[in-house]
Parts: C-alpha cells; sequence; structure tokens
C-alpha cells in the first residue's frame, strides 16, 4: 500500500512546459530521392498550419504542371524547371519524384529565448543521479511503468526518455537517460505517440539501448 502511494506522487501529469507553449511555426520541406540519396531542403517557414498546408498545396499543383519530358531528361532543362517552380528555388528532382511536408516546432522571439536560456542555466546546475544511488539501483531497471514509457518534460518543455529503479521499499528514483534527476512527482507516463521535441541524447541512448537488446535476441 505504501508503495502504490509513492508511485503515484511520483507520477503527476504533465506540467506545462513553456517551450511547447510557444507560437508554432511551420517549415515545409521538400524531398527527393530514396535511402542514401535521399535529399530534403528547407523550403519557407510559415506561422500557421493552414499556410502550410496551402503553400504545400501550390507546390504539388506547380510540380504537376510541369511537362513530363522536363523530369524524364532533368539535367537538359534544368532551367525551365527552375524558373517553373518559382515557390521552391531550391527544387530538386531525382527519379522518385518530388513531394513536400512540413514540421512544427516552437518560434521564439529574443524575449523568450532570453528566458528560457535563463531557465536552462538553471537546470543545468541541478546535481545529476549521485554515485552511491546509481551503483545500488543497476539491477532493477525499469523504463515503463504500467507498461507505458517514463517520460519527464523540463523547463524548456524539452521530453526526457526516463528510467526508473525502487531502490528501497516505497522509495522510487527517475533518471533522465542524459543522466539528470527527475524531481519527485515530475515524471509522468507516455499514453499515446506525442509530438513533443524528444531530447537527443535521450534519444540516441534510447535507440542504442534497443540496438543492443536486438542484438542479444539475435544471439543464438
Ligand atoms: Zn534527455
Amino acid at each position: 500500500m505504501q508503495s502504490r502511494t509513492a508511485e503515484s506522487q511520483q507520477i503527476a501529469e504533465q506540467t506545462a512546459p513553456v517551450l511547447s507553449e510557444a507560437p508554432r511555426a511551420y517549415v515545409i520541406i521538400g524531398t527527393t530521392g530514396e535511402y542514401s540519396d535521399r535529399t530534403e531542403w528547407q523550403v519557407a517557414v510559415v506561422s500557421s498550419e493552414d499556410a502550410a498546408k496551402r503553400y504545400i498545396e501550390a507546390l504539388d499543383q506547380q510540380y504537376q504542371q510541369m511537362p513530363p519530358h522536363w523530369q524524364d531528361r532533368r539535367w537538359e532543362y534544368d532551367d525551365e524547371i527552375k524558373a517553373h517552380m518559382s515557390l521552391d528555388p531550391s527544387f530538386e528532382c531525382d527519379y522518385t519524384g518530388t513531394s513536400y511536408f512540413y514540421c512544427e516546432c516552437p518560434s521564439l522571439s529574443d524575449a523568450r529565448i532570453a528566458d528560457l536560456l535563463a531557465s536552462a542555466r538553471e537546470v543545468q546546475s541541478c546535481p545529476g543521479v549521485s554515485e552511491t544511488s546509481s551503483a545500488a539501483i543497476k539491477s532493477n531497471v525499469f523504463s515503463a511503468i504500467d507498461g507505458k514509457p517514463i517520460r519527464f518534460t523540463d523547463k524548456l518543455g524539452l521530453v526526457h526518455i526516463c528510467e526508473g529503479a525502487d531502490v528501497h521499499r516505497g522509495v522510487r528514483l527517475i533518471w533522465t537517460l542524459c543522466e539528470r534527476d527527475v524531481p519527485a512527482g515530475k515524471a509522468w507516463k507516455l499514453d499515446k505517440p506525442s509530438m513533443h521535441e524528444v531530447c537527443l541524447i535521450c534519444l540516441k541512448r534510447s535507440n542504442e539501448r534497443a540496438a543492443l537488446a536486438s542484438a542479444r535476441e539475435v544471439q543464438p
């Protein structure tokens, strides 16, 4: 019963992250080719999702209106293609054709950047997982609670992938894969895939672990 209470205190709902409250920007991206020949380039950044969709619609239209023989012999018609694709000065086209999509990200004013950098310095000064606790918990580490991956949102709105361990009865420690302590009550359970920006260090380590785990499975 006691450990149950400790857990519900540890795993609270996600706190409102600052960065994710920032106005959004939409980056329109063009892509062509496949596998190692795949290229991407930035076409434009707009301030609404609706504008991004309309721009892509217009790009697709311009692209479809291109005479097919230009694409078949695209090296000969390079100048014509560039002039035709007026909405995309960096236009490229491989045999796979060209397509467009957009991604969303925070759009930061100078004032918000100053705020975020100040709170980032605060976060960095927090102590990491101590040597003694990291030694004590190596044996029973988990990365999900109730089958849901553990996450932590820092002051910048960046989401970190977490692990935890019950060091004593009712004492649960949770930390990020990038080796940051998660304060009690600040971790949350991931219910569905989220659009949040995930910490690159956490992501890299999580991928490395997954690769290691599947390599172990393959071994006889
Ligand atoms: Zn992280």
